[in-house]
């Protein structure tokens, strides 16, 4: 096979899945029996007694509740055959009789391909930057921010034109439709086949890779208009998950610190780098993903976690903690007062202080004992916390320095070293655990897959089980309304997926998703529907929706309005009389729109056919 490529697309991938019978697939490696629409067996990657292994067919997936192994059919020879990715889909295409466009490496066509599509997004990069200088909504947000146009064009900044052609006008002399749909500047609306514009009244951001090439752009939102950011589709070349936002240009500076700082979003790195913190990178509005972790490992020995200061940010943080440790990273982490981002924080406290903030970032032990109430106050939630900060520095790959770091939680907290060690986990090994019996699969259910809000969990699930249904109402639900990033991160998938497929699938969902996501991802694809199509009981099950979604949008609106506050509040002691007035309506405008959508929930509560959604 050494000497022969093959040329695998995203198309031919998607062909061989739907060639191979999965069923008849893993039915050779461990016996499945048919429960609904799933099958069920005895997990091929751990030691079972009573079945937790799931293999759904018509999604095209497997997933064990027991060991939380997960994948297609790919990832499945990939696993059991220890092969390649490309030899395993060579190995499915000759069992399922699919020929495969072979290639030497690199002949002229792909390598042509490929060049198009770098010039064409570098073209777009180009037509953005100079879009800018006419776009008065996007100076002004920038402006906002105290970006210059020069300094905003110096970060890779643009504006795509308020227009559904521009940019397609633009380049359709010079690049084939295919070039520019390939590259996802252009899409296709499934209805009407119609091709526009991807980004559209939009500040774009340019995402490079590591050598500064263009791979795609994030986008964000003017005024209100969702999704506030609008990332390029994840292709082989492009994948969020996978890249750090400005690492080329953070490169040499993490080389000369040894230390990379890692934000969440676009503006947060330019902030920190405006602020003289050149060494910082982003994952891009999701928690840490293991791709990342790895790439941040290559490049610094320490890394400052500086996600944002409230709760979802805190979140992050805590989950991006063990991702660094397990790979022999030095961490620390920065909370910034009041909430803040760093970019908030830029505009709030000015350069020097926000400097300041980063180089005072206590170490790991440090932030996890400050986060661990004192022994006076409740002791289950001293305890959790505790349990929580053990479990953080277990992972640390380094026997000396798990040491250390329990010993300076037991120095800390006054809880002797042995209690401590005594609840700390083994550190996560890579791939299926080897364990025999163990517990049920319920028990385990709650390990492999997160917890989210009870509400958003009902939300996510209906409208995965009655997709043929939901899909048109998916484009109407802002994702801002979840609170959970992991919940807000599927239903952003779902919204892609809803753009162009008609069905569920999991391999393309799991695109889509960061790994902390991809357990959840398969439980809810797992349900049972509660009807196929578009028969009564799907309407219903979504009509149900109505309820959950009014009391999040309330909560969404309602956190809007109390972070208003200090806005108010500081515009009123500096004077600001235009700011105050405007921060006030905008408050009032909040209120009344709160007060609207709680009468119709109370309408809606009142309704007999709600009842069972009220619980
Ligand atoms: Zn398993």
């Amino acid at each position: 096979m050494a000497d022969v490529y093959y040329d695998i697309t995203d198309d031919v991938k998607r062909d061989v899945l739907a060639a191979t019978d999965l069923v008849a697939l893993i039915g050779a490696a461990t016996a499945l029996k048919k429960t609904g629409r799933s099958w069920k067996g005895l997990c091929p990657f751990h030691n079972e007694k009573t079945p937790s292994f799931h293999v759904h067919p018509e999604k095209g997936f497997y997933y064990c509740f027991g060991c939380g192994a997960k994948g297609d059919a790919i990832s499945f020879v990939r696993e059991t055959e220890r092969l390649e990715f490309a030899e395993a889909v060579a190995y499915l295409a000759r069992r399922a009789g699919v020929a495969l466009p072979v290639r030497k490496s690199g002949t002229r066509v792909d390598r042509a391909k490929e060049t198009r599509t770098a010039e064409a997004l570098a073209a777009a990069a180009a037509f953005f930057r100079y879009a800018l200088r006419r776009h008065a909504g996007a100076l002004a947000l920038l402006e906002k921010r105290g970006l210059s146009e020069e300094e905003a064009v110096g970060f890779g900044i643009g504006a795509a034109p308020d227009s559904w052609d521009a940019l397609k006008t633009t380049l359709s002399g010079r690049f084939a439709e295919e070039t520019l749909l390939e590259s996802g500047l252009l899409q296709k609306s499934p209805e009407t086949g119609r091709v526009y514009d991807r980004f559209r009244n939009r500040v774009t951001i340019e995402i490079h890779d590591a050598r500064g090439e263009v791979l795609g752009f994030g986008a964000r939102s003017l005024g209100d208009e969702m999704p506030k950011y609008l990332n390029s589709p994840e292709t082989s070349r492009f994948s969020k998950g996978k890249l750090l936002y400005g690492l080329d240009r953070a490169k040499e500076a993490i080389r000369k610190h040894d230390t990379a700082i890692i934000v969440e979003g676009y503006f947060d790195r330019i902030a920190l780098a405006r602020a003289g913190c050149e060494n910082t990178v982003a994952s891009m509005g999701t928690a840490l993903t293991p791709a990342q972790a790895d790439l941040l490992a290559r490049h610094a020995a320490t890394v400052i976690a500086a996600y944002d200061g409230d709760p979802a940010g805190i979140a992050a943080s805590y989950k991006a903690f063990p991702l660094l440790l397990a790979r022999g990273i030095s961490v620390k982490h920065l909370v910034l007062p009041g909430g803040h981002d760093p970019d908030s924080y830029l505009a709030a406290a000015g350069a020097e202080a926000l400097r300041a903030a980063v180089e005072g970032a206590p170490a790991l032990v440090a932030a996890l004992l400050a986060r661990i109430p004192g022994p006076g106050s409740d002791p289950s939630a001293r305890a959790a916390r505790l349990r929580e900060a053990v479990e953080i520095v277990s992972q640390a790959r380094d026997t000396v320095l798990r040491h250390e770091l329990l010993s300076a939680l037991s120095r800390g907290t006054g809880v002797p070293l042995a209690v401590l060690r005594g609840s700390a986990p083994a550190p996560e090994r890579p791939g299926p655990r080897p364990e025999a019996g163990g517990p049920s699969a319920d028990e385990r259910r709650s390990g492999t897959s997160p917890q989210l809000p009870e509400g958003e969990e009902r939300i996510l699930s209906a409208l995965m089980m009655d997709w043929v249904d939901a899909r048109p109402l998916v484009r109407r639900i802002p994702p801002e309304i979840f609170s959970h990033p992991i919940a807000k991160e599927i239903f952003t998938a779902l919204r892609a997926v809803a753009e162009t497929d008609q069905t569920l699938d999991f391999s393309e969902l799991e695109s889509h998703v960061g790994a902390d996501a991809g357990p959840l991802v398969a439980r809810l694809l797992l349900q049972e529907p509660t009807a196929s199509g578009k028969t009564e009981e799907g309407v219903r099950g979504l009509a149900r929706l109505h309820i959950p979604l009014l009391q999040l949008k309330i909560r969404h609106l309602e956190e809007k309005a109390a972070a208003l506050q200090p806005e108010i509040h500081r515009a009123e002691i500096s004077g600001d009389k235009n700011a105050h007035a405007r921060l006030s309506r905008e408050k009032h405008g909040l209120a009344v729109e709160v007060a609207r959508l709680k009468a119709e929930l109370k309408s809606e509560l009142r309704r007999p056919s709600s009842r069972d959604a009220r619980e």
